[in-house]
């Protein structure tokens, strides 16, 4: 348990924005008698009720985007524009889960031998949720309003780095007029995060975060046998075939791979371009990345602001500068930036060779790599020897290659003719390192339930 204070630092000058005091061993204690207290009462508040209340809440999202969007953008740089359209979408998850979550928990019948036999979904508790700095708001909303609908109460122990925001989301649900003890921020550190899910009174967690940090939550979810779900990172395949749309395809690349200063685990990070397009492609991709704006992220024009830390910054660095020692050429122009702060270059990377972070290992910024390929089948055998399997991408307008990719690519998801968003209607997740479980849809709200079987003789 940290007794220090911790600081949210401005990445676009390193400035200290604000101070928290992070929560004492009887904050928690009292966090999770509450929690579980309010547990009690909430689970039988009608589903009309909730979704009311999810309404509210993405009615204040939508009220003070601009507010909320700030504080993001101070703590973690990403363009405001975004951070703003960030916290939009959270009122649109809001609403997915107010319109369908009564049919989402409706009990599902099951013909057997009884007179009546039935699945019904019962909430579990309070659920932990172990949350990144990348997107700030996104990440606790997807967990927290299909959460709420199910009766579940929320605790979130959010990054570090962005606790302004961790209690502006708290803030949300409080203004909604949630029950006090519905959805509470926990100011705590990673240290404190075994002892919450060792206690009794918590069920569950959820983990969006880096593997290193997953592996220890599983582990000590495992032997507290207690449910997890993990969404890890991603170094996310995008294939682009003859057959492509080559605008769209180049177009869609750039925004895939710099949005959120490229700080996004769906982002894609490895570009296979058939030989008989590489070289038009790659001229387009290398001068659409050369005259990106990169500055001050409180301003419209900026496409790409600085990296959250500096720590983040110099990982990333020196993962581009051992990629290129091991054999790859950067295509992308020098470029003067903008001094103090978290800056990095946005940057291609090509014919990285195996071996190197450009194939082995997440980049976690504005770094694409690319390699040209001889075939689909080349394209996918490169794309399946990353260690993950969050999301991917092909360009192509032939049926069989389409199908093909679906079948043999291995990721949690594949977008074609677009780049791999999350959208509260569809199943998110990965497989191998990028995780286990999904969010979002019907699967979200199930994650954390009891499925209980009844038989009625
Ligand atoms: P991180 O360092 O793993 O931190 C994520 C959260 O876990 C933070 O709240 C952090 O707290 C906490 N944490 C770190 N180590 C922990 C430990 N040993 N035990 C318990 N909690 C621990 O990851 P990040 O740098 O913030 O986020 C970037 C990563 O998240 C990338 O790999 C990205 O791909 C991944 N991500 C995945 C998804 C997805 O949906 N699959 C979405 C977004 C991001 P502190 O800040 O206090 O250390």
């Amino acid at each position: 348990m940290p007794d220090t204070q911790v600081q949210s630092i401005n990445p676009a000058n390193g400035e200290v924005i604000e101070s928290f005091t992070p929560l004492n061993a009887s904050g928690i204690e009292s966090a999770l008698d509450k929690a579980a207290d309010r547990f009690l009462s909430w689970r039988n508040v009608p589903l009309a009720e909730r979704a009311e209340l999810l309404n509210s809440a993405a009615d204040i999202l939508e009220a003070k985007a601009s507010e909320y969007a700030r504080d993001i953008t101070l703590e973690m740089g990403k363009p405001l524009a975004q951070a703003e359209g960030e916290v939009k979408k959270c009122a649109t998850a809001c609403r997915h889960y107010a319109e369908h979550g009564a049919s989402y928990l409706q009990d599902e019948t099951i013909r057997t031998d009884a007179h009546r036999a039935f699945v019904r979904h019962l909430p579990m508790g309070p659920v932990l949720a172990v949350m990144p700095w990348n997107f700030p708001f996104w990440q606790v909303f997807r967990f927290a309003a299909p959460g709420l609908m199910a009766g579940n109460v929320g605790l979130l122990k959010h990054a570090s780095n962005v606790w302004r925001s961790a209690m502006n989301i708290e803030d949300v649900f409080r203004r909604a007029g949630f029950p006090d003890g519905c959805f509470q921020t926990l100011l705590i550190g990673s240290s404190d995060v075994e002892g919450v899910i060792r206690d009794n009174r918590v069920k569950a967690v959820t983990l969006t975060g880096s593997g290193p940090a997953g592996r220890s939550v599983a582990a000590i979810a495992g032997d507290s046998i207690k449910p997890s779900l993990l969404e890890l990172g991603g170094s996310d395949a995008f294939i682009v075939m003859p057959s492509a749309n080559l605008d769209k395809a180049v177009k869609t690349a750039v925004t895939a791979r710099t949005q959120n200063s490229g700080q996004s685990c769906i982002a894609a990070k490895r570009f296979f371009v058939h030989a008989d397009i590489h070289a038009e492609f790659s001229k387009r991709f290398v001068a659409a990345f050369d005259t990106l704006e990169v500055g001050d992220p409180m301003k419209d024009s900026t496409d790409v602001g600085p990296l959250a830390t500096l720590q983040i910054r110099d990982e990333l660095a020196d993962q581009v500068d051992r990629s290129l020692k091991g054999g790859a050429e950067c295509l992308t122009k020098d470029r003067t930036l903008p001094g103090k702060g978290a800056w990095i270059a946005p940057q291609i990377l090509a014919e990285a060779h195996s071996g190197t972070p450009s194939t082995d290992e997440e980049m976690f910024g504005p770094v694409a790599n690319l390699w040209k390929v001889s075939s689909l089948d080349d394209a996918i055998a490169r794309a399946n020897r990353s260690v993950f399997g969050l999301g991917s991408t092909l360009f192509s307008k032939e049926e069989a290659e389409i199908d093909k990719a679906v079948n043999e690519l291995e990721a949690g998801a594949t977008f074609i003719n677009s780049m791999v968003a999350s959208d509260p209607r569809l199943p998110f997740g990965g497989i191998k390192q990028s995780g286990y479980g999904r969010e979002l849809a019907a699967d979200g709200l199930h994650a954390f339930m009891n499925r209980k079987t009844v038989s009625v003789a």
